[in-house]
């Protein structure tokens, strides 16, 4: 039997502290979207409870209706059973251990439902439609409060055999360095994430080491974070610069890795960090023409993202539209 074309995928973005829920075309464009807060604190019910509220409005919002959908996309961070639709555990949602949200959401609204991680989702938005159109072949890093990515070969996402395929952050860089929520140590989130640039900021203005940085928190030592680094940094303060040089030094390692080992001809960068533009990634382009191979390196640019904070959704409904296949 045939089925006529869809006019748009619902997509729903779980982060840490909201809900992000868009009505999609099938070229990439919000028709609608709804904000609300996660309260991740609370049980699960009440989340998914609502993701359904947010749903619902955003289908208002466009005087549209369910059967007009082709299906819904949910991205969210963590390591998701993608195959299977189960988050397995999830570092914005604490309480969420194997649940069955394919087969929940699937039950409450009556459509195909697909979980895509949020940082593979953003991976092919802009590969669509961003930073890495036109490339066959691309790496996404996302570098935020931790370090995300999503792995583009021949056109399509890499998923891997579980759909947990391009935990960039999680790739060891330091054998001997800090231990890791994932329970490896060293890996490249715990040196180059938003979290890690703060963390090195507050230990080493504590120490006594002279910078604008307490300063620019009026001595609240606790409210420096990332964004505040790089404030300090774009002032010229000497801290702030090496921080966000050792970072960036740091990044760059991991992306040789990923050169050598892919052999893309990008890699596009966000998340919060990157807003910091050159002075993140000329270090990173430094060290990949240093240490990658040199025929992969020359092949290779390093470009900041083009899509924001709705990448997410982007990615999710465009994932929808890729697994929903070709109409007929
Ligand atoms: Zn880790």
């Amino acid at each position: 039997m045939s089925r006529g074309k869809k006019q748009a995928a619902l997509a729903i973005d779980i982060g840490g502290t909201k809900i992000l829920a868009a009505l999609v075309s099938p070229q990439g464009d919000i028709i609608s979207q709804e904000y609300c807060l996660t309260l991740a604190h609370e049980a699960v019910e009440a989340v998914i409870n609502r993701l359904l509220t947010t749903a619902s409005n955003t289908l208002d919002k466009a005087n549209m209706e369910i059967s007009q959908l082709e299906g819904l996309g949910i991205a969210m961070a963590g390591a998701l059973d993608t195959k299977r639709g189960i988050v397995t555990a999830s570092p914005n949602l604490p309480g969420w251990h194997n649940i069955p949200l394919k087969d929940i959401m699937t039950e409450k609204l009556g459509i195909e439902v697909y979980l895509i991680n949020d940082a593979n989702a953003a991976a092919l938005a802009e590969n669509l439609l961003g930073a890495g159109r036109g490339a066959h072949n691309m790496i996404y890093i996302t570098v935020s409060t931790g370090i995300g990515g999503g792995i583009i070969t021949n056109d399509r996402l890499y998923s891997g055999v579980n759909g947990c395929a391009g935990e960039i952050g999680h790739m060891t860089i330091d054998v001997n360095g800090p231990k890791c929520n994932c329970g490896n140590s060293g890996c490249l989130e715990l040196l180059a994430s938003g979290t890690a640039v703060a963390k090195e900021a507050i230990t080493r203005v504590r120490r006594g080491e002279s910078s604008q940085l307490s300063e620019l928190v009026a001595g609240r030592l606790e409210d420096i974070d990332a964004r505040i680094v790089g404030i300090a940094a774009d002032r010229g303060d000497p801290l702030a610069c090496d921080i966000i040089a050792k970072a960036a030094n740091y990044l760059g390692v991991g992306m040789v890795n990923l050169v050598n080992i892919f052999n893309p001809e990008r890699i596009i960068v966000g998340g919060g960090m990157s807003h910091l533009g050159d002075m993140l990634l000329e270090p990173a382009r430094r060290v990949v023409r240093e240490r990658a191979f040199q025929l992969a390196a020359q092949s290779v640019s390093i470009v900041p993202s083009q899509l924001g904070d709705n990448a997410g959704v982007i990615g999710a409904a465009m994932f929808v539209f890729q697994s929903a296949g070709p109409h007929t």
